[in-house]
């Protein structure tokens, strides 16, 4: 028979959601009284701005017409889209022949380890979001894990002790630096300054950052940068990956983005964008013409609006989170949060205890489902990931059950 790709033998364990899900599932078939309720996972709640479902109605509604028929399209996405994200979200900062349309962060983030092989040296913040390290490991740039992560992984800790910027001096030359900004899990938003160390780090020694800016529409914060293109010279060191699932709602309709710039360059100096799109039109052949009518919508006056006021729904169910882990019960066990008000996720630390022991404990007193962060790497060992995508009356609920608790 042919032989399993050693990517997938050198894959450890499950991957996070899968196993939160079991233990979720395990416990309501033992206790099927119990109403739990999520701050689990990233996923979206809040039903989509009508203007942009009806864009998407409408477009639907002409392709059963002679007129408004259309098959494939240019793969690189539809040239209106390309504009209008280089003009809204960048003003000016990239091209729209730098924009290239896709089906979602997570794809492009995939199909992204095509473009440099097994050999590249990969590095990422930890915790992580789990796709960079899986997705290397997959493509054999990484190797096995030794119970101290992958080998061929660089981890960079980004904990409270470093305020969440990591250390770069052990990056090795020539790495692929994955980072998240503002940051899944631990919802950390790195500074102008701070990048401006990342991209003058990456430039020295021919880095190329992998930027996911997935939750920008969440900072609020003026004085924080919004995209990585922001920062001086990061046009020859960096990529940006981003996607309407969280700004728009659009996690099951799927939708993203990547950046790359003509500037960025191969060590032989052949243009990464070129190979990109290669990439982009050999192995997918363009998002749907439905749903980027979709984002064409979002990103009418209209369509900015409408996302905003979801995003700041989100926004005060996070800080009722945050509110409600400052609490006596929380303080007397030390339990120290992190809320920046700029992401969806509040982190916090349970000292002296594991991630799983508290997530179980959560799980069957206040019936209540978070992510472990011990799940996103070794750093997030003794930290709780609690998500705010949820109705408002649920995370309330949710809010009061967790003020009760006892550590
Ligand atoms: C949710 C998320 C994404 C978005 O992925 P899609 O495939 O576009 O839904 C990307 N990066 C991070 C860090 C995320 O949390």
């Amino acid at each position: 028979m042919i032989k399993r790709n050693t990517g997938f033998t050198n894959l450890t364990a499950g991957y996070l959601f899968p196993e939160v899900a079991r233990r979720r599932r395990e416990y309501a078939e033992k206790n099927p009284q119990a109403k739990i309720i999520s701050l689990g996972i990233g996923n979206t709640t809040e039903p989509l701005p009508k203007f942009i479902a009806k864009a998407m109605a409408d477009y639907s509604m002409g392709l059963s017409t002679k007129e408004g028929y259309s098959g494939y399209g240019d793969e690189q996405g539809n040239s209106v889209l390309r504009a209008k994200i280089a003009e809204t979200w960048y003003k000016g900062l990239a091209k729209p022949e730098e924009v290239f349309i896709s089906d979602g962060a997570k794809c492009d983030i995939a199909r992204i380890q095509t473009l440099f092989g097994s050999k590249v040296k990969v590095a990422v913040q930890d915790p992580a979001y789990p796709v960079y390290v899986d997705g290397s490991v997959i493509v054999g740039a990484a190797g096995k894990n030794n119970g101290n992560g992958y080998k061929g992984v660089t981890y960079m800790p980004c904990t409270p002790e470093n305020d969440f910027f990591p250390d770069l001096s052990k990056v090795k030359k020539n790495s692929l630096i994955y980072f998240c900004s503002p940051n899944n899990p631990t919802g950390a938003c790195a500074t102008k300054a701070q990048l401006k160390t990342l991209v003058d780090f990456a430039n020295k020694n021919d880095c190329i950052i992998i930027y996911d800016a997935a939750y920008r529409e969440f900072i609020r914060d003026e004085s924080l940068p919004k995209t990585i293109f922001e920062i001086e010279g990061s046009r020859t060191c960096s990529i940006e990956i981003n996607s309407f699932s969280k700004p728009a709602g659009f996690t099951g309709v799927r939708l993203g983005w990547s950046i790359i710039p003509m500037e960025l360059k191969f060590a032989d100096g052949t243009s990464v964008n070129r190979d990109w799109n290669r990439v982009m039109t050999t192995l997918f052949n363009g998002a749907s013409n439905v749903v980027q009518a979709g984002g064409i919508a979002c990103l009418e006056p209209e369509g900015l609006k409408a996302m905003k006021e979801v995003i700041d729904y989100y926004l005060v169910n996070g800080k009722a989170i945050a509110e409600v882990l400052q609490g006596e019960n929380f303080k007397k066990a030390n339990v120290e949060i992190y809320y920046t008000g700029n992401s969806p996720y509040v982190w916090a630390k349970f000292p002296g205890m594991k991630s799983w022991e508290v997530f179980d404990k959560i799980l069957k007193e206040a019936n209540v489902v978070t992510t472990p962060g011990s799940g996103f790497g070794p750093s997030g060992e003794s930290f709780i990931r609690f998500s705010s995508f949820g109705h408002q009356e649920d995370v309330k609920e949710a809010c009061q059950r967790l003020s009760k608790l006892v550590f």
